[in-house]
């Protein structure tokens, strides 16, 4: 018998993970695309996933991944140093655990995750943050960054549109930033679900207080897709209006997800002066077998860092931003 997530298996009484080093999807991308704007920018991540996931979303870009007849499909099944080797011979700086939730494969990515620091690679998890104490400790001392993607601000909208709860995620956002781990958080906007300025203004005033004002944070435009065929998306105006908002709640740096183009780049949040510029575009369309994955995450290149060190180059104001020792600002 399997379990929710479709990769854990009850066998003679033994649970068993079902998909410890298989590969689903791997790609090379920027790590902009995770989205991570403050952890070494512009540098190339082997993207990676497995299959299956914790939760259900309605929209999920990714579900061939994760209810598909996929999960049992043949697949391609690497150790963890023939994984790291595969990243470094592509000239990777990191991994990335992403696609499915890699909390399902945890036991892999921090076999692999540790090996890959050894060996010079940063690794990062981009989670829906849905993970219980004892695997969320064990994840967050394996790696350099985390994105987590907080779906809404309410247990109502966990229940009927993830099959979660809200809770557990915000623990993990916590835990991650009291443990020095890098933090981004992204929040999905639907139309209607989790759009009302009141969510949106007590998840900006959450952020702030629990994890600060320099929290890079990323209002991602959800398309109508999967069982949420047909459902009107956010119109651009209204996204720029939910990034003000954020601003206005305290936090210095809140980008827009899901258009290539719109709110990229980070300025100084005192004198306004461009840190980090950013080409958002479509990118390469990235598929497992003939489904295509991650469809609505734009790719981004000619990343141009105009910090100096990690301060604004006009007025002098930190920032939390980590540059590559290698990287030098313009
Ligand atoms: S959107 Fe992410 S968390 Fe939700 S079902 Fe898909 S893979 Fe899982």
């Amino acid at each position: 018998m399997v379990g929710f997530c479709l990769v854990r298996k009850n066998v003679e009484s033994r649970l068993l993970s079902t998909n410890y080093g298989a590969i689903s999807v791997s790609t090379v991308d920027n790590i902009e695309k995770k989205p991570i704007f403050h952890f070494l920018p512009g540098s190339k991540v082997y993207s990676v996933g497995s299959f299956g996931c914790n939760l259900r979303c309605i929209y999920c870009q990714n579900y061939p991944l994760i209810e598909g007849e996929f999960v049992d499909a043949p697949r391609r099944v690497l150790s963890p140093q023939e994984l790291v080797s595969e990243a470094i011979s592509r000239g990777a700086d990191g991994i990335a655990w992403t696609f499915n939730e890699p909390v399902v494969w945890s036991e892999y990515v921090v076999d692999t995750s540790r090996l890959a620091r050894h060996e010079g690679l940063y690794c990062m998890l981009n989670t829906n943050g849905y993970i219980a104490d004892l695997a969320r400790g064990e994840l967050l001392g394996a790696v350099d960054a985390i994105k987590v993607d907080v779906k809404g601000f309410t247990d109502q909208f966990y229940e009927k549109v993830c099959g979660g709860a809200l809770a557990p995620v915000l623990e993990t956002c916590k835990a991650a930033s009291w443990n020095g781990v890098h933090v981004e958080i992204s929040y999905p906007v639907i139309r209607g679900m989790n759009d009302s300025q009141d969510e949106i203004g007590h998840f900006c005033e959450w952020v702030r207080l629990n994890l600060g004002p320099d929290t890079p944070l990323h209002f991602i435009m959800v398309h109508g897709f999967h069982r949420l065929s047909g459902h009107p998306e956010t119109g651009l105006e209204d996204l720029e209006k939910i990034r003000l908002l954020g601003i206005r709640c305290g936090l210095n740096f809140v980008y827009l997800g899901g258009v290539p183009r719109q709110a990229q780049n980070t300025y100084c949040p005192d004198c306004g002066e461009l840190l980090i510029s950013r080409r958002g575009d479509e990118g390469e369309r990235v598929y497992f077998r003939d489904q295509q994955v991650s469809r609505f995450c734009p790719s981004h290149s000619d990343v141009k860092i105009m910090l100096s060190g990690r301060s604004c180059p006009r007025c002098g104001r930190e920032t939390a931003i980590k540059i590559h020792p290698c990287q030098k600002p313009l």
